[in-house]
């Protein structure tokens, strides 16, 4: 079968596309001087991560003439963002006429990529995005713009260097390439990091579970074999989409029994996120003050999320699925066989359990990150007002171009051309990053900030670049007419030669 981000009907896509940023007179052409470290070529700009968010960063880059720009990916190739690897659930959330990652061009719009594929009649069809199919869209996005990206290498490391030349300090960063653990440096001027939902931490596991063999149990943001699930009675923590999904993931390999433990308890049927998506949200939020947007996100972050649609439809009619409200679990032992534990101080027992329990913002569990660690401006404890439900001290203070602020003058230099595209940039920038409906708009204005900043780094050349300009707008013989208008005894009627015909 053709993977449908090659289908043949793409091939018109591709020249509506080519048109379009024509029309638009885009990519601009590249403005940037090249540098050179090393003797390696300094990067523009460097995105860890190749999902959603660093490939629109990257087009976003790329339309500014902001050429020199790559892309690097931890996960081998097509196993980038949730999508094909512990995303479990059939359909998106999202509706599918959100414009997501398409940067104000048509043909770029998940809409116009599906119509091309299934005609006008399958897209009136389609209720919500099948996952893969919005994976496909995706490599199709990378491949359309020819966006390089550099996969199956992770960073680690991130320092700062001072290179001779240039007034303000760059980045070199450290890759493992593969499985065999061969390394790659690259030096960049800015860095984004689009590195995702865990991008700046990683799967929320209660500290209990540290010594607990590992044959008992799994995190939902790990991609494990369903199938040895079969004929086995699971529990799962959590009550999002994430439990549900693995809920329905483990009945339909078979599971004999599953049981799920919410702690609240009902599910909400309000989406209050839906009502943030508005351009005053958008472009507003990080003008609001601290209190603010504290009031805000608190409200936001204080109402869970209700199901997806999807998801709901596809336990409608699951038998051997247990929903449990109210429930607090703990005391997690293994007994034999069996994993025992407590709900609400009443034994329970499974054979395996599935930790449906989110994220959480924790740096330190981010080697890659540990050299920035000592600069990095975090919220104060309560800085927010005490309504965020997590601990705002964990999460860093953004500028409006996404840049880490710095907590030390030293660190300043480097920390604002670092940039931290994730979802974690909520609180200080809003809801621009992380998800589908904001993600162009916080692409745009991760772009002009690091435009401007790499201009102003780069003024000297840019100055000599606009004196050396030498692209005439007019000819002499164009001139010559008006030149001939010059009144008596001005300077340029006393030169008469100015008079004579220009040869043409
Ligand atoms: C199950 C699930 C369902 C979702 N459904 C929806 C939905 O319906 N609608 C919606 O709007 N949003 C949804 N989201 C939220 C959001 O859209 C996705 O999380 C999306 O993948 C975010 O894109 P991203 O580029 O920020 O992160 P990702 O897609 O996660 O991409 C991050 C990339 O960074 C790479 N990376 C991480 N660390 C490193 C490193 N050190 N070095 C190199 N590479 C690295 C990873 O390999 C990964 O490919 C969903 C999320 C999940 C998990």
């Amino acid at each position: 079968m053709i993977p449908s981000f090659s289908h043949p009907a793409l091939q018109a896509l591709q020249q509506q596309l080519e048109d379009e940023l024509d029309f638009l007179c885009l990519p601009e052409a590249p403005w940037m001087p090249g540098r050179i470290f090393n003797r390696h070529p300094i990067l523009d700009v460097a995105i860890i991560g190749g999902g959603m968010a660093g490939l629109t960063a990257a087009a976003a880059m790329k339309f500014a003439g902001i050429a020199n720009t790559r892309i690097y990916d931890g996960a081998p190739a097509g196993a980038e963002g949730p999508w094909a690897t512990h995303a479990r659930m059939q359909t998106l959330r999202s509706p599918k006429d959100l414009t997501g990652p398409a940067l104000g061009i048509p043909a770029l719009t998940f809409r116009a990529w599906y119509t091309r594929i299934h005609g006008r009649a399958g897209w009136e069809a389609l209720d919500r995005i099948p996952r893969l199919v919005w994976h496909d869209y995706l490599q199709w996005y990378r491949q359309a713009l020819a966006l390089p990206v550099n996969i199956h290498h992770r960073l680690q490391n991130i320092e700062s260097i001072q290179a001779p030349g240039l007034a303000v300090p760059i980045a070199r960063l450290t890759f493992s390439v593969g499985t065999e653990g061969e390394q790659h440096v690259a030096y960049a001027r800015h860095v984004v990091l689009a590195t995702g939902m865990d991008g700046l931490g990683g799967a929320n596991i209660p500290a209990a579970f540290t010594n607990l063999e590992r044959r008992f149990w799994r995190h939902s943001s790990e991609v494990f074999d369903f199938a040895a699930l079969a004929s086995r009675h699971i529990a799962i923590v959590g009550g999002g989409d994430s439990a549900l999904d693995a809920a329905s993931t483990a009945l339909e390999a078979g599971a004999a029994r599953v049981d799920i433990y919410v702690r609240s308890n009902d599910f909400s049927q309000i989406n209050y996120w839906k009502g943030f998506t508005h351009s005053g949200h958008r472009h507003g939020y990080a003008l609001l003050s601290k209190e603010q947007k504290a009031q805000t996100l608190g409200f936001l972050l204080g109402n869970a999320t209700p199901p997806a649609r999807g998801t709901l439809q596809r336990l409608r009619d699951a038998k051997n699925l247990y929903i449990h409200f109210g429930q607090e679990t703990d005391g997690f032992l293994a007994q034999d066989d069996k994993l025992v534990f407590h709900s609400n101080g009443k034994p329970q027992a499974a054979d395996f359990l599935i930790l449906a329990t989110g994220y959480k913002t924790d740096l330190q569990k981010r080697p890659e990150l540990h050299g920035l660690l000592p600069h990095i401006r975090f919220f104060e404890a309560g800085a927010l007002g005490g309504q965020l439900p997590e601990a705002s001290q964990t999460i860093p203070q953004l500028d409006a171009d996404f840049s880490f602020q710095s907590a030390t003058a030293e660190g300043e230099p480097f920390l604002s051309r670092i940039h931290c595209f994730t979802g974690q940039a909520l609180l200080s920038v809003g809801k621009v990053c992380g998800d589908i409906p904001g993600i162009s708009v916080g692409a745009q204005k991760l772009t002009q900030g690091i435009v401007g900043k790499l201009y102003q780094a780069e003024h000297e050349w840019q100055y000599e670049a606009l004196t050396r300009y030498d692209e005439q707008e007019i000819t002499d013989a164009a001139l010559h007419a008006l030149r001939r208008q010059t009144a008596p005894g001005d300077s340029l009627a006393e030169a008469s030669v100015l008079f004579d015909e220009p040869a043409q």
